[in-house]
């Protein structure tokens, strides 16, 4: 594999994005243009934004998906109605078996066998997530992302206020993460991550009714409210890096054109992992289109806030397609 493709997947698991890569003819071309003409260059940027309105279109039509899902499993439960039985970490959609990738994984290291209806379960939403975009799981589905998402609201407010500031770690500490994890379920052969995990938590609060557990969702909310935004999602969670892998291969991805960027970079400030977003810093594309890396949430946020219409859902490869 080229070393343009193998860095992103190096930067999903914690390394920095490299500045040597090679740059193709048609993002040099772009690059040099840019550096040259500033008058014909503000004319355009002048062009585009006048017709922007941030509408936060994407971020609503996911919150509304994410209540349904999880509607569906509360209903399903509470009337009998038997369309979605289960919770997130294992359920049935009309009788097919669907399982969470990372915790179907745990529970075969666990388990330290192949369980039938599992892998039927498995390679079933594995294939979901490879169309719909792999991480497509963690902010249209999980409900920890909503929480997390309004207490990061909560924090940006107190921050802009100074009353707290973002800690910050290393984000290799998340794959570091994922391998405890796993050797947990084999040493101990019990699903250890699924015990804290605030995605299993709260799919089951709200399907089976509140526990004690809920405490430690809460207390991970409030340490991202006053310490460290979005910390769990950023910095432990081993679900996004299961889903992040599938996202690797998903045709669906937010993509990044060149062209129409003038690097205010006001996408970086609303992205969860804002360094899918290496490229949009000046000079460092390395094509005039782009697909944004696997670690994207596709959560859409960076296209409604991109006042230029340089970032837009597609097919890679292909045109524009939302
Ligand atoms: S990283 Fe984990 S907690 Fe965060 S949204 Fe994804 S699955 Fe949910
Ligand atoms: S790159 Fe855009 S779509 Fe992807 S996670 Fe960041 S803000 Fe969301």
């Amino acid at each position: 594999m080229s070393r343009s493709r193998l860095d992103p997947i190096r930067v999903m698991l914690g390394a920095e994005p490299s500045k040597t890569l090679p740059v193709s003819e048609a993002a040099q071309g772009i690059h040099v243009l840019k550096r040259q003409s500033t008058k014909q260059l503000s004319a355009q940027r002048e062009a585009l934004h006048s017709g922007f309105r941030n509408s936060h279109k994407w971020r609503n039509r996911r919150w509304a998906v994410l209540l349904a899902v999880n509607l569906l499993f509360v209903l399903s439960f509470r009337l009998d109605i038997q369309i979605l039985e289960g919770s997130l970490t294992a359920s049935r959609f009309l009788g097919f078996h669907l399982a969470d990738l990372n915790s179907a994984l745990q529970v075969m290291l666990a388990h330290k066998h192949i369980i039938v209806n599992l892998v039927i379960g498995t390679v079933t939403v594995f294939m979901l997530w490879l169309v719909l975009g792999g991480r497509t799981f963690c902010s249209w589905v999980c409900p920890y992302h909503l929480l997390s998402e309004l207490a990061e609201i909560v924090h940006l407010a107190l921050a802009s206020r100074k009353l707290v500031s973002d800690q910050t770690f290393h984000r290799g500490l998340r794959t570091v993460c994922w391998v405890v994890f796993a050797v947990l379920a084999i040493v101990t052969g019990y699903t250890v991550f699924e015990s804290i995990s605030p995605t299993g938590i709260l799919s089951r609060a709200l399907i089976y009714g509140p526990g004690l557990a809920l405490l430690w969702v809460l207390g991970l909310l409030l340490f991202e409210v006053v310490v460290s935004r979005r910390a769990w999602c950023r910095y432990v969670c081993p679900i996004g890096v299961t889903y992040g892998v599938a996202g690797i291969l998903s045709p669906v991805s937010v993509v990044y054109r060149l062209e129409n960027c003038f690097h205010e970079g006001d996408c970086k400030k609303v992205c969860l992992v804002p360094h899918a977003l290496a490229m949009v810093v000046k000079g460092r594309a390395t094509e005039a289109t782009m697909a944004v890396g696997p670690d994207c949430t596709r959560c859409g946020m960076c296209v409604d806030v991109c006042p230029s219409g340089a970032l837009s859902f597609g097919v890679k490869g292909l045109h524009r397609l939302l």
